[in-house]
């Protein structure tokens, strides 16, 4: 079986850069989700191995997301997709248990370090 991503960017060049990157080696992409409540509600119908969450999305924020997804699971594989200058935000998530963050612009092998990370931890 393989692993089951879920991507959220409010970017659709994001989340297709990262699709890319993501089923070159072999991972699936279960949903994409374009704000932080679609990220909620597609972790919720889909139950992703591991969720890529940007920070800064409309009607609700990475980290928000972050915080609502927890709730509905704990034990979730979050990682942080951050843009420079967030590093606040990025202490903040990673206290509240994301496995990894990627600050943009990112390299391939970067995204592809954090999802392993996410799966050994
Ligand atoms: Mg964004």
């Amino acid at each position: 079986m393989p692993i089951r991503i879920l991507i959220a960017d409010d970017l659709s060049f994001m989340r297709m850069v990262q699709k890319e990157i993501l089923l070159e080696k072999g991972y699936e992409v279960v949903a994409e989700a374009s704000d932080g409540l679609e990220a909620v509600e597609r972790f919720q119908r889909y139950r992703p191995d591991i969720v890529i969450l940007d920070i800064t999305m409309p009607h609700m924020n990475g980290l928000e997301a972050m915080h609502k997804i927890f709730e509905i699971d704990k034990s979730a594989k979050i990682i942080i997709c951050s843009a420079l200058g967030q590093q606040q935000l990025i202490v903040e998530a990673i206290k509240a248990g994301v496995r990894d963050f990627i600050v943009k612009p990112f390299k391939p092998e970067r995204v592809i370090s954090a999802i392993e990370k996410a799966i050994k931890s």
